[in-house]
Order: C-alpha cells, then structure tokens, then sequence
C-alpha cells in the first residue's frame, strides 16, 4: 500500500498515534482536528494538519476528503461527532472509512452506517494484554478467523538447540513453524534441520488450542 492518502480525523491519544505511525511507514496524512492548539502540536510531524469541525459537511468538503484513498475517523468521545462525520465520508463517497468505536452500541451504528472497517481499541487492547500475561511467551498474535492464529513465541532455552524435526510441532500439537525470526535474519518456510536457538522467535500458524498448548509446552 505504497503512497496511499490517508486522512486522520480527531487527534487525541489514538488519533495521533495512528497517524504518525502511518507517517513512519511511509505515507501522506492529513490530520484534521476543530482543535487549534492540537492542530499546531501535530502539524510538524504530519504531511498536512487542518482545523475544521468534520460535523460539517461543508467544512469536509472544502478539505477535499473525498479524494483520500482512507479516512480514519478516530474521535471517539463525542459518540455524536464520530457518527455524523462517519455518514457525511459516506455520504461524500469516501472510498474507505475506518472509524473508532467506544462501545458495541456505538460499534453498531457505525456498521448500521457502512462503515468499512470498525475498531474497538480499548476492548481488543485489554483481550490483547490478558492474552499475553496468562501466556508468557506469546509475544503477538493476529487472529485469521474464530479458530485460527498466527502467533510469535519465544524460543524459551528448552527448545535452543533443536531442530525442528525434533520439535515435531506438526504431530505432538497439530501447529506449524511458518517463520523464525532471528536476530541476523528472517528464515521464512524454514526446513525441518533449521535449528533454534534461545531469544529466536517462531512464527506459528494453528487453532487457538494448538497455540495455547504448544506455548504451555515451551517453559523452560
Ligand atoms: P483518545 O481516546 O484517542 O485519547 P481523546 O479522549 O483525547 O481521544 P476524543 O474525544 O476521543 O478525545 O477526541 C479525539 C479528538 O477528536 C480530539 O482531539 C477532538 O478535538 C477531536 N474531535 C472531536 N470532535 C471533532 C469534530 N467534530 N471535528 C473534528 N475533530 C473533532
């Protein structure tokens, strides 16, 4: 997704973030927010910054947002402001509008509104965190479907030293290595002689139980 246009409405803790990590990976924000003194903080960091209240529909126009391949729509407090702005996008025929959602009624409406993509990231934070701490050597997942999962484990010093044929993470767990990451390089596919050491990271693809019970097994 190489020089995407990306709009970030509503600048606050989410907002800002997300946009300067949109900046780090290479592409053009424009970051709108009614607030003057936000606007001034952000603007050395993104491509553009605008003042505007994007409840009006005038005020989004003028700003020329319907030619943004992706607007992020990440005011969340003001649950009014964040619906409104979100059926204007729509309405104006923005190609892509992502919005946050501070609750699953909120979430609701905005799917209600056809919103494309709706973010809760407070709850998925906290599912995240919780994932983590009962597990301590799962360092990130993402989820592929209800059942399936890609996730980074640590290679703990119980497994430094063996092979992946030795691991047999395929028959014991039903789990599969697509990826180790070590610290000189990525080893993408690895083959069954590839070898692991202690602080590598494995990449696994499986059901959730496969995961969880091949990540029990890793203690060192
Ligand atoms: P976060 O949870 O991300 O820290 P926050 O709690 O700081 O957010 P929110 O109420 O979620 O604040 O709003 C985020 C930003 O959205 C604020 O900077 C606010 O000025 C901006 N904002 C709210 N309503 C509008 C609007 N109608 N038009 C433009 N910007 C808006």
């Amino acid at each position: 997704m190489k020089n995407t246009q990306f709009a970030v409405i509503g600048l606050g803790r989410f907002g800002s973030s997300l946009a300067k990590e949109l900046i780090h990976l290479g592409h053009e924000v424009l970051g709108v927010d009614r607030n003057q003194q936000l606007a001034d903080e952000m603007s050395a960091c993104l491509t553009h910054m605008l003042v505007a209240d994007t409840t009006d529909e005038d005020a989004l126009r003028a700003i020329g947002i319907r030619n943004m391949d992706c607007v992020v729509v990440a005011i969340g407090d003001d649950i009014q402001a964040s619906i409104l702005t979100s059926i204007l996008l729509k309405d104006l025929g923005v190609k892509k509008v992502v919005a946050k959602a501070l609750s699953a009624v909120h979430g609701k409406v905005l799917e209600r509104i056809g919103v494309d993509r709706i973010i809760y990231p407070e709850r998925d934070m906290g599912v995240r965190v919780a994932n983590q701490l009962v597990s301590p050597n799962l360092l990130d997942y993402i989820e592929l479907s209800r059942d399936y999962t890609i996730a980074e484990l640590s290679v703990t010093r119980k497994l430094s030293g063996r092979s992946l044929t030795e691991l047999d993470t395929r028959a014991r767990f039903g789990c599969t290595i697509v990826a180790i990451n070590k610290k000189e390089q990525t080893v993408v596919a690895p083959s069954a002689e590839d070898v692991l050491e202690e602080g590598d990271v494995m990449v696994v693809i499986g059901t959730n139980e496969q995961i969880d019970t091949f990540e029990r097994s890793v203690n060192s």
